[in-house]
């Protein structure tokens, strides 16, 4: 068929809270430029000058609080304005959060207990597609333009935005998130569940949030600045069942004190008469935006494949992973969970499995291993693993069982960090 041919750069004009919704399609980029105005993408401002490039697949929107002239070049699988947008709830919900910071800081200046010095812990959440890490990254963006060094923690193990799926993660918030690289990757604390989705060992995933926060507590106490800023949780959009009970799990555990329900009527309902008892916790409902673009799941395991395709070749595939071989003999693979634990089903009536759902098992390296992901734990021991982060991710391409060796990519030169290794359910063919 071959590519259509892009249409010529063009202007286009935002009047005052107005926004042009864009896609872009898969195998091109766009470039936008701000000619005059303001205008901000998904909470950071463009720059007065000079093009930005904005990766192929993105769906994004361009909004202007004062109006703005903008310049596009490239082709757009969608492009349209809208005047309907939510952001001036969003923005007053900022406000509120902005003010709590500034009493925790207050309070810590006058020595305050660490309740009052805490600001605003926020959890939001709602279905997939209601537009949860966008709101979270708007928030992140307005309060790190105001100098404020909030924390993001990503519970999304299906979409996460922080590093690979699979992972729960945390990292601090210091400037307003690049449009284009997104969040900064220098310091993130990654935990590993190591699968898409959490019914597959629910309990493993309880255990990581619990080590994150845990290890979150610990960094709060002796550091006020990031305690005021205090934290934006995104969630999984799985909301019902067992999702909801991991969503009550991820307030509990991260002592979320501001829930923004996104786009839901009964949930935003179900959770303010769940914690109804605590009087610390406000529940509020926000509208969801219209631009929100729905994405099958067919698109969302794509995109999965090509978060893991970034990790290694970078956004714009500009970087070269290194290719490796160890012995077997100088990597420990493990699983965390599953092993002999039996089904239900097989038990007799009542009786519970016995087995340890974080119970560690040494696997093999088999040729099963070949396209998947291992991470690589900073555990010194095995039974450390699970209360371990991960210092970063290996993709498995080969596996020579007759010579016991193991071919791999990863990001950076040189010997493996530790020879712990945990591996996943996740999968990347490279095309
Ligand atoms: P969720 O986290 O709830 O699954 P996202 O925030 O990831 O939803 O939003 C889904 C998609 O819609 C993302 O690709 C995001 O960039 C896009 N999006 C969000 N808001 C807008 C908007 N106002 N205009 C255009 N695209 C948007």
């Amino acid at each position: 068929a071959g590519a259509a041919a892009a249409p010529p750069p063009r202007q286009s004009k935002l009047e005052p809270r107005e926004e042009l919704r864009v896609e872009v399609p898969p195998d091109a980029s766009l470039r936008v430029r701000l000619v005059a105005g303001t205008a901000e993408i998904f909470g950071t401002e463009l720059p007065p000058e000079g093009w930005v490039s904005i990766p192929p697949r993105s769906k994004i929107a361009i909004f202007s609080w004062h109006g703005a002239t903008l310049e596009l070049d490239g082709p757009t699988e969608s492009e349209y304005p809208s005047v309907e947008t939510p952001m001036v709830i969003y923005v007053n919900t900022h406000a509120i959060l902005d003010a709590r910071r500034a009493r925790a800081r207050a309070a810590a200046a006058q020595g305050g207990d660490l309740e009052a010095s805490q600001g605003p812990r926020v959890i939001v959440v709602g279905p997939t597609d209601s537009g949860k890490s966008t709101l979270c990254r708007m928030l992140l963006s307005w309060a790190a333009k105001l100098g404020w060094k909030p924390t993001y923690v990503d519970l999304d193990i299906g979409q996460g935005s922080i590093t690979i799926p699979g992972c729960i993660s945390a990292t601090p918030i210091e400037k307003p998130i690049d449009i284009v690289d997104g969040i900064p990757l220098d310091m993130p604390l990654v935990y590993f569940y190591g699968h898409p989705t959490p019914s597959i060992n629910p309990d493993v995933y309880k255990v990581f949030m619990k080590e994150l926060a845990k290890t979150l507590e610990r960094q709060f106490s002796g550091n006020a600045e990031s305690r005021a800023a205090g934290m934006v949780i995104n969630t999984m959009g799985w909301v019902e069942g067992l999702g909801y009970e991991l969503l009550l799990n991820a307030i509990e555990t991260f002592k979320a004190n501001v829930v923004l329900v996104l786009g839901q009527e009964k949930l935003w309902k179900m959770l303010k008469d769940a914690v109804q008892s605590k009087p610390n916790i406000d529940v509020v409902k926000l509208q969801k935006s219209e631009g929100v673009v729905l994405r099958n799941s067919k698109y969302r395991q794509k995109t999965r494949s090509f978060r893991i395709k970034e990790y290694f070749y970078g956004i714009a595939n500009d970087l070269a992973p290194h290719s490796n071989i160890v012995n077997f003999s100088d990597v420990s693979v493990y699983r965390i969970g599953g092993g002999h634990q039996a089904p239900r089903s097989a038990l007799p009536i009542g009786a519970e499995p016995v087995a340890d759902p974080t119970r560690l098992v040494a696997v093999n390296i088999s040729t099963d291993m070949i396209h998947t992901v291992l991470a690589i734990s900073y555990a010194k021991e095995p039974d450390e693993i699970i209360s371990s982060n991960v210092a970063g991710f290996i993709h498995v391409t080969d596996v020579d069982i007759q010579r016991k060796k193991l071919t791999y990519i990863a990001p950076c030169p040189g010997d493996l960090p530790s020879r712990l290794l945990i591996a996943s359910s996740l999968t990347w063919y490279e095309a």
